[in-house]
């Protein structure tokens, strides 16, 4: 019996993105309601930089799973400002620097996946978090 879904999400584990306006919601109403979900801290973090591999390998095996078992061929990724997994590991100028940088993780481990399965779809989404409110989320061009 077949029980695919259509996307994976890869985001942070924060729970202001669930809250209200975050990105549980917006997933939803742009992409439906079935999906698969990995929640890491720094979501695509820890496939660009991680503090070990076993963190990169558990990501993989997870997208692999998705792949493989649910019939995914399209994975958002999904980073937000003020994320302390970033926080705790970057000192960022100012909003400008620190979505750069949020952005150019999404577009590395974007990279990192197509190499891999080339028949994903990889969307990447940047929530804008402030204090305990989620503002909203954009959907970024890639650029490979
Ligand atoms: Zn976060």
């Amino acid at each position: 019996m077949s029980h695919n879904c259509n996307y994976l999400v890869i985001r942070c584990m924060d729970w202001r993105l669930k809250e209200g306006n975050g990105i549980t919601k917006w997933l939803e109403d742009n992409f439906g309601t079935k999906y698969d979900e990995i929640t890491i801290a720094g979501g695509a973090k820890d496939l660009v930089s991680p503090n070990s591999s076993a963190y990169t390998i558990h990501l993989l095996d997870g997208v692999e799973i998705s792949y493989s078992l649910h019939g995914v061929r399209k994975i958002i990724l999904n980073n937000h400002t003020e994320c302390g997994a970033y926080l705790k590991t970057n000192t960022f100028a100012n909003a400008e620097e620190e979505r750069k940088k949020l952005i150019d993780d999404l577009q590395t481990a974007a990279k990192l996946i197509i190499q891999k399965y080339p028949d994903i779809e990889v969307i990447l989404v940047l929530s804008t978090v402030s204090g305990v409110t989620t503002i909203g989320h954009e959907i970024i061009q890639q650029e490979i």
